[in-house]
């Protein structure tokens, strides 16, 4: 096992132009949720290359994919999100805002380089199985609309997982780490409140009308009152995006988005169960209707499983950080000050593993369906290191690192853990025991997996059209084009790192 880890280790090393490469060709893509077209068709392209058979259209989306390559048992699951963010267009490599094209999205997250460390790792370890005849089957999936938790609870319906022995999720961090047990992530329910009213002259016959457009606020006003009484754990926002069309006309229609987050199924059903009342309130005040309370996304709160994530953070501890340049540390420490928070730089220690966050002590916090992944199959997201600590995540700054040699090395390095782990996973039929032991015994003992989303709810693929739409001939300027340019920062000639003047 150490001989062929050393391997792995080896072959992600003579991979790492492939891993930067698909990196910075994402990055150049900055995609939304649901529209991810060129994304996946370009790894759909680079897995079927590699002899992968790849299913398209998975769950009735037409972004969605599964790749598999081998043949048995045991079944790894492979996953990583891809869509980025909307207004964090950005120019890599520059620690201050600049973005490639005003107003178009980005990846201002780093969801460009997970696809990156397990297509990596799975290449790596596959000529290893090739080579020496080892059983096993690679699955590898994307996290389509992570933003708008719009896909993962429907891959589980349909039946993605089904046969799955366990997952490996990657997501980008400031660090190489995982961790077990729930953590402060919380569940979530994305829902469109639709309301109708009547349209009418808003100046000639205003008392003819009524306005869906009020009901939308004084929903929201509600919500905001109601805050006061709801568990500190929570977390609820939410935008207006169809607040009615000219002042002059009364809106017919409006309709507000909201996120609803709690920390487990039953308060987060509660949640959703109180703002649809607070909407029904609304339409009362106004003489409106509530047309429709539709379903957007929805995610379980992560439960990570224990054995792996120990065998895991073993592989981690034998890779260690990255090994950072001046270079890197100039950026990091501009773009801190740039942000407003202490410039110390890149992390140079590796976090240690963490476990379980007691119900008492979690805080609330974001959401990720990868949760409801973990509630399916034994299931670690391993944190890599592409990232800069200290940034204000979803937004140009986490952008600015993401097609820089920190991404990249940050990817290598979560390679190897990665293809360490789908060694361990392949070899050690203990293990996979051990996780399943751990998922039916402990995890899922008083708690089961049921969906948030109903029956009748369907992947919202629409999300994102028109954005993506309004922007993408303008990005594709600005596409990668690794035939010509070695890196997506030579193509468009920066100078890393590019900081302010002092
Ligand atoms: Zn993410």
């Amino acid at each position: 096992m150490t001989r062929l880890k050393e391997e792995a280790i080896r072959r992600v090393d003579s991979l790492a132009r492939f891993t930067r490469q698909m990196t910075d060709q994402l990055f150049s893509y900055g995609e939304l949720g649901f529209q991810e077209g060129e994304t996946s068709r370009y790894l759909i392209d680079v897995l079927r290359r590699e002899g992968f058979t790849v299913e398209e259209n998975v769950a009735g989306i037409p972004t969605a994919w599964v790749a598999t390559w081998g043949r048995g048992r045991p079944v790894i699951a492979l996953g990583a999100d891809l869509d980025g963010i909307p207004q964090a267009s950005q120019k890599p490599g520059v620690a201050y805002r600049d973005p490639l094209v005003p107003g178009a999205p980005g990846h201002g997250e780093g969801h460009n380089a997970g696809q990156a460390v397990n297509i990596t790792a799975a290449i790596a370890v596959k000529r290893i199985m090739q080579r020496d005849g080892i059983q096993g089957t690679l699955k590898v999936w994307p996290g389509v609309a992570e933003e708008q938790l719009g896909a993962k609870a429907y891959f589980v319906r349909a039946g993605v997982f089904r046969d799955v022995d366990v997952c490996l999720f990657a997501h980008v961090d400031d660090n190489l780490a995982t961790s077990w047990g729930s953590s402060s992530y919380n569940a979530l329910v994305s829902v469109l409140f639709s309301f109708e009213g009547r349209s009418a002259h808003a100046a000639g016959s205003p008392w003819a009308g009524r306005s869906a457009l009020d009901a939308v606020q004084l929903m929201d006003i509600a919500w905001n009152f109601r805050r006061e009484h709801l568990r500190l754990q929570q977390r609820s926002h939410s935008v207006i995006v169809d607040g009615g069309d000219q002042p002059n006309v009364v809106p017919q229609t409006a309709s507000v988005w909201y996120y609803l987050r709690e920390t487990d199924y039953p308060r987060t059903v509660e949640l959703l169960e109180t703002a649809t009342r607070i909407a029904e309130g609304a339409a009362m005040m106004t003489e409106t209707k509530l047309a429709s309370t539709r379903i957007l996304g929805s995610a379980w709160p992560p439960h990570f499983n224990r054995p792996l994530a120990e065998a895991a953070t073993r592989n981690i501890q034998r890779v260690g950080l990255p090994r950072w340049t001046d270079a890197d540390q100039t950026l990091a420490r501009a773009l801190q000050r740039e942000s407003g928070g202490n410039d110390r730089g890149l992390a140079t220690r590796l976090d240690t593993l963490a476990g379980t966050i007691p119900e008492e002590q979690k805080r609330g916090g974001g959401s990720d369906d990868i949760g409801d992944v973990s509630w399916n199959v034994p299931t670690i997201s391993l944190r890599f290191p592409s990232n800069i600590p200290g940034l204000r995540w979803h937004s140009w700054e986490t952008a600015v690192a993401m097609a820089t040699p920190i991404a990249h090395k940050g990817a290598t390095a979560g390679a190897k853990a990665q293809a360490m782990t789908i060694l361990d996973i392949l070899l050690d039929r203990a293990l996979v025991d051990s996780a399943w032991r751990y998922f039916r015994d402990v995890q899922t003992k008083d708690m089961q997996y049921k969906p948030l989303m109903r029956a009748n709810d369907r992947p919202a693929t629409h999300l994102n059209a028109e954005l993506m739409a309004k922007y993408r001939e303008q990005m594709r300027r600005y596409y990668y084009d690794p035939t010509r340019y070695e890196t997506y920062l030579e193509q468009l000639r920066i100078a890393y790192p590019t900081v302010r003047a002092p």
